[in-house]
């Protein structure tokens, strides 16, 4: 699997941002929770759905209800594109137009697999574990009704792409010698997601503590 390698995934609008690196996208996708997924309706209407998702080996893992007409039109084969954004930072040049954002984002293309018996079993597990990692041994596992109303995908990573968008504003270089534009103020706001403290629910009994392995997550 390398990002870029097909015609269609060749990053050519601001190809120096194209990375090409599989461990790259790899850790990307490792360190999202939310994936857009592109589907169209019956009536050709195209929508872009967002989902939790986790990377197992070289696939990317989704699901949905079984009830949903757009994953059963994934199921039967509609090609996808599903991407991953990691927002950054964002950029403030010395003019609008060059303001921009720091990004970390991976894009894959193609026809998604239904998992099906075992493999879907341990598909669930990755994606619950991705999400609330050593959460999967402590909660019920699902059960056949649960299994039957879940439908769940794998996307493979043959064809997929990554673009990163890093570092200092990339000003139009009249604006740096501008009398008053060279003077105002420019550079990156860093971005990164956190937790907050952890909300207990009104029927957790009395003295149960937050787990040690909730206190352990951190986002960066
Ligand atoms: C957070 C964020 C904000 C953005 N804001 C804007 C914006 O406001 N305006 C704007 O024009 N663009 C924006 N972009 C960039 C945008 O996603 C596209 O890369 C850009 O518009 C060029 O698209 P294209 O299809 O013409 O690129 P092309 O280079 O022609 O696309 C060729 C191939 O490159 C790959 N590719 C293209 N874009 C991406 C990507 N973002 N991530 C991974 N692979 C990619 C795909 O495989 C695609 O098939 C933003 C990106 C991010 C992540």
């Amino acid at each position: 699997m390398q990002p870029g390698s097909t015609e269609r995934t060749r990053v050519r609008r601001l190809s120096d941002k194209a990375v090409t690196d599989g461990d790259a996208l790899r850790r990307v996708l490792d360190a999202g929770l939310v994936a857009h997924v592109a589907v169209r309706d019956d009536e050709g209407q195209p929508f872009v759905v967002p989902v939790a998702y986790a990377r197992r080996g070289d696939q990317v893992l989704f699901h949905g209800s079984t009830g949903s007409r757009l994953f059963r039109s994934l199921a039967d084969g509609q090609p996808t594109c599903l991407t991953v954004t990691l927002l950054d930072g964002l950029v403030l040049a010395r003019s609008a137009f060059e303001s921009s954002m720091n990004y970390r984002c991976a894009m894959v293309l193609g026809v998604a697999q239904r998992l099906t018996g075992d493999d879907e079993l341990d598909a669930l597990r990755v994606i619950t574990e991705h999400l609330l990692p050593g959460r999967w041994n402590e909660a019920r596992q699902p059960t056949v009704k649960e299994r039957a109303a879940t439908l769940t995908l794998a996307l493979d990573l043959s064809e997929c792409s990554l673009k990163v968008s890093e570092g200092p504003p990339d000003d139009d270089p009249a604006d740096l010698v501008d009398p008053v534009y060279s003077q105002i103020w420019a550079g990156t706001v860093p971005m990164r997601e956190s937790f907050d403290e952890p909300v207990t629910d009104e029927h957790t009994p009395a003295g149960v503590p937050v787990p040690p392995y909730v206190r352990a997550w951190k986002r960066s």
